[in-house]
Order: C-alpha cells, then sequence, then structure tokens
C-alpha cells in the first residue's frame, strides 16, 4: 500500500482535508486544529483574557479534542478552564464515559467536576424520561443543558464551552430549512451572550471544525475517549438524515458545509426569529422565557415537584 504523506512535512499522513487541500501528519493536524480554534475564539468573540470557562465534556470524540485543544490555547489566550462532565448514569456506557473524561483531564493537569444526576435528582435519565413521558434523548438533552448553566452561574463561570462541530451546526440548519424552522435560523449562533445572573455565554469553539479531523486527531494522539455510541441514539431521525447528506455533498464538494455555517450566521438577522424576552424563572431563578423555566416544569411532571433550586444548591456548594 502507499503511504499517504503529510503536504507539509512529508512524515505520514493521519487525515486529508479536502477544503483546505491538505494531508496533515499527527504534528501537522494538531498545529492546524489549535490554530484554526484559535481563530474561531478570536473571530466570534468567545472567550476573553482572564475568563473562566467551564468545558462540557461527555466523554466522546469531539468534546474531549475540544477540551485538549482549550487546553492548548489557556496559557497564549489567558483563560481558565475547567471540564465539566454530567454523568447520566447510563448502564456501561456512562462509566466509560467519565472514566475517559477523568482520565483525559488528568493527562491534562486538570480537575475535572464531575456531578451525577442520580447523586442529585435521585433518579437516572432513563427513568427520569420514564417519569416524564419524554423521548429520552429529549430529557437527556435538557437535563445536559440545565445542569452547565446552573454550575457556571453557581461557581461564577464567564462561559461554557460545548463540543459543537461544523458537521452539528450544518445539520440544524439544514433540518431547519427543511422545516421552516425560520426561529431557530435566526438563533444560528457560535456565540450566545450572557443575560446577567440568569445564563452565561455560551461558546462553541468547535464550530468551525469538523468531527473527521476531530476523530483523527484523538486516534493519533491516542487522547482517551469513548468510542461506541450511547446506546439510546437514533440514526433514524431527520437530523441524522441531514447529517448523511451534508457528508455527501462535503465529499463532493469540499467546504460545503464551512460556507454554510458561516453564511447562516452572518445573515441569520434576515430570518424572522421571534426575539423572546427572558426573565428569571420563579421556581429557581435562572433564565426562562415563561413564569417557570422548562426544567422545573420537566422536573415537576416527572419527580413532583420542581427541581431546579435544588440542582442549583448541589451545584453552588461543589469544591473546585
Ligand atoms: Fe443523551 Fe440521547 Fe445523547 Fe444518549 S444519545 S447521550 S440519551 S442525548
Ligand atoms: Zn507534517
Ligand atoms: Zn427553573
Amino acid at each position: 500500500m502507499v503511504m499517504v504523506r503529510c503536504s507539509l512535512c512529508g512524515e505520514a499522513a493521519v487525515v486529508r482535508i479536502g477544503y483546505a487541500r491538505l494531508r496533515l501528519c499527527r504534528a501537522h493536524l494538531r498545529e492546524y486544529l489549535v490554530r484554526r480554534v484559535r481563530r474561531t475564539i478570536e473571530r466570534y468573540k468567545m472567550i476573553g483574557q482572564g475568563e473562566r470557562v467551564l468545558a462540557a465534556v461527555s466523554g466522546g470524540k469531539d468534546s474531549s479534542a475540544m477540551l485538549s485543544l482549550l487546553a492548548a490555547l489557556t496559557g497564549e489566550l489567558g483563560f481558565e478552564i475547567v471540564p465539566f462532565h454530567l454523568d447520566l448514569g447510563i448502564e456501561g456506557y456512562s462509566e466509560a464515559s467519565r472514566r475517559a473524561v477523568e482520565e483525559l483531564s488528568g493527562m491534562l493537569g486538570l480537575k475535572p467536576l464531575v456531578v451525577s444526576v442520580r447523586d442529585v435528582l435521585g433518579v437516572r435519565v432513563l427513568g427520569f424520561a420514564r417519569r416524564a413521558g419524554r423521548p429520552v434523548c429529549a430529557v437527556c438533552g435538557a437535563l445536559k443543558r440545565y445542569f452547565l448553566n446552573a454550575a457556571a452561574v453557581g461557581l461564577g463561570f464567564d462561559a461554557v464551552a460545548v463540543g459543537h462541530t461544523a458537521d452539528d451546526v450544518s445539520a440544524y440548519i439544514l433540518k431547519a430549512f427543511l422545516t421552516q424552522d425560520w426561529g431557530g435560523l435566526a438563533k444560528t449562533s457560535a456565540v450566545n451572550e450572557a443575560v446577567d445572573g440568569l445564563a452565561a455565554r455560551r461558546v462553541k469553539p468547535l464550530f468551525e471544525v469538523h468531527e473527521k479531523e476531530l476523530l483523527a486527531y484523538v486516534l493519533s494522539w491516542r487522547l482517551p475517549f469513548v468510542g461506541e455510541e450511547c446506546p439510546y441514539a437514533r440514526l433514524s431521525t431527520l437530523v441524522f438524515d441531514c447529517r448523511r447528506a451534508l457528508a455527501m455533498l462535503e465529499h463532493r464538494r469540499p467546504g460545503l458545509r464551512l460556507s454554510l455555517v458561516r453564511g447562516v450566521v452572518r445573515s441569520r438577522s434576515i430570518f424572522p426569529g421571534s426575539e423572546e424576552p427572558v426573565r428569571a424563572c420563579s421556581a429557581c431563578g435562572l433564565i426562562s422565557s415563561g413564569d417557570v423555566c422548562s426544567f422545573c416544569r420537566l422536573t415537576a411532571k416527572a419527580l413532583g415537584e420542581p427541581m431546579g433550586a435544588r440542582v442549583r444548591e448541589y451545584l453552588s456548594g461543589l469544591s473546585l
């Protein structure tokens, strides 16, 4: 078999980056990704000097790569990161995810904040979803968003970082076009600004990075991550079909994904989005569009009482 060589140094290549017409070895891939994430942070004004960032790490390849790339930039850009992992209590999968996050954090010299849903709410994500009568992924997403924001606000972080990639964002954009979700398109962004005392700034440092590059990165640098999919991941959803369609289009037209995500974010004001007024949830005090936030409503339905205040109290008492 012919060895494919790095376009920059001639070492064995670990990835081909179609839109940049590059084949890169592991060292040059790392350099490329660090540079790209730095530019994304700067271009979208995601993180300022001296700020503290809570990085959501699931243990999967994308967020593991994000943590490693952010850790490489803390000195140069002058910010601090703390990994945050929510243990969902999914048998087999959650134990492996937690181990991967702890191992990776140790390698990077970081102390992760690990919180178990069961310790706080007395129920695992699947039991919660059954009691709420909602799909497990919908409940899981709501839990992850709420816990991350509550931890950031309670512990005084300036921003939360999530590992959404160009693959994720472009798939959500295509789905929003197909379902005429103009409000969703209007909200598509690399940064959601903070709302004083109610929500931390939410940033996506991998917004312009493809998952294929992240997979090559974690594999070639042997970073700990969980390779298996969560057992509840459904491959039949519209958003999954959008991912597949975009992967095919990207293969034939390299650069299409990036131009889609950049273009939509640049012109999102042309979409008719309703600027929802926000206020403090009357039960927990965090961001809400109505009197009671969606998390407090969900927990009231599933567990008999709104649990936002209890989650906040638990998280604010954690020591870093
Ligand atoms: Fe949660 Fe669903 Fe993702 Fe599993 S696939 S981690 S249940 S959102
Ligand atoms: Zn090289
Ligand atoms: Zn609430």
